[in-house]
């Protein structure tokens, strides 16, 4: 099937409180205007300055999701555009993103990244460190960062009841956090592999790449 095709599959399929970022890492502009031409608005890239190019070339009204491990080096490249930045799992990451967003005059939206997976290599913070956080004065004193949310990925497996308890752990902090901040709207999990079972358990964005551009040859 052809982008546009998969994107109207997804747009069918997803509910109206579910939002599609599509993951067009290391997919050339061509699939992204394709994607685009199909209505498709938001776009999610891993590498800070491959999404800096493709901003460069792609209309305005694009939202730009950093949804990869943000180096806290490469952040001033992003600070002048992007909209939402998925995996942010420190206070220094913040300090940085807020200085960044301020030279620019902005405001950038985050989501923590928190860890529920099993496997040591995925990034993220674990719930204790994420409440603190959340609560901290630190953070208060960033006014040009805005935590709009949590993020989380579930562990690479074909076991179903293994990646819905993942999911359904990050919900239930989700949710206990809300009750103390209000700000938090976001629940990102759920990629090509897991989005149903991410929406089972009560995803309202969900990141998709393959499943809408084809397999990639490399991450
Ligand atoms: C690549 C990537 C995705 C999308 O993966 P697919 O399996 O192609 O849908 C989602 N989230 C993150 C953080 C990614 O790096």
């Amino acid at each position: 099937m052809s982008i546009s095709e998969n994107l109207k599959k997804f747009n069918k399929e997803l509910p109206n409180n579910v939002t599609l970022v599509a993951v067009s890492k290391t997919k050339p502009v061509s699939d992204l205007m394709e994607a685009y031409n199909a209505g498709q608005r938001i776009f999610g890239e891993n590498k800070i300055q491959e999404m800096e190019s493709k901003w460069q070339e792609m209309p305005k009204d694009v939202e730009w999701h950093m949804i990869g491990h943000v180096q806290r080096n490469k952040v001033k490249y992003m600070a002048p555009f992007v909209n939402l930045i998925h995996a942010v799992d420190s206070l220094k990451l913040l300090k940085e993103i807020n200085k960044e967003a301020e030279k620019n005059e902005r405001t950038i939206a985050c989501l923590l990244q928190i860890k529920i997976a099993e496997e040591d290599s995925k990034f993220g913070m674990d719930k204790a460190d994420a409440a603190t956080l959340l609560s901290s004065e630190e953070l208060k004193k960033l006014q040009n960062v805005k935590i709009v949310g949590l993020m989380g990925m579930a562990t690479f497996t074909d076991d179903e009841k293994q990646i819905s308890d993942e999911f359904q752990k990050l919900k239930k902090i989700y949710d206990q956090f809300r009750i103390m901040n209000s700000e938090l709207k976001i629940l990102s999990m759920g990629m090509s592999g897991d989005y149903k079972i991410a929406m089972e358990n009560g995803s309202n964005m969900v990141r998709v790449g393959s499943a809408i551009f084809g397999e990639r040859n490399y991450q």
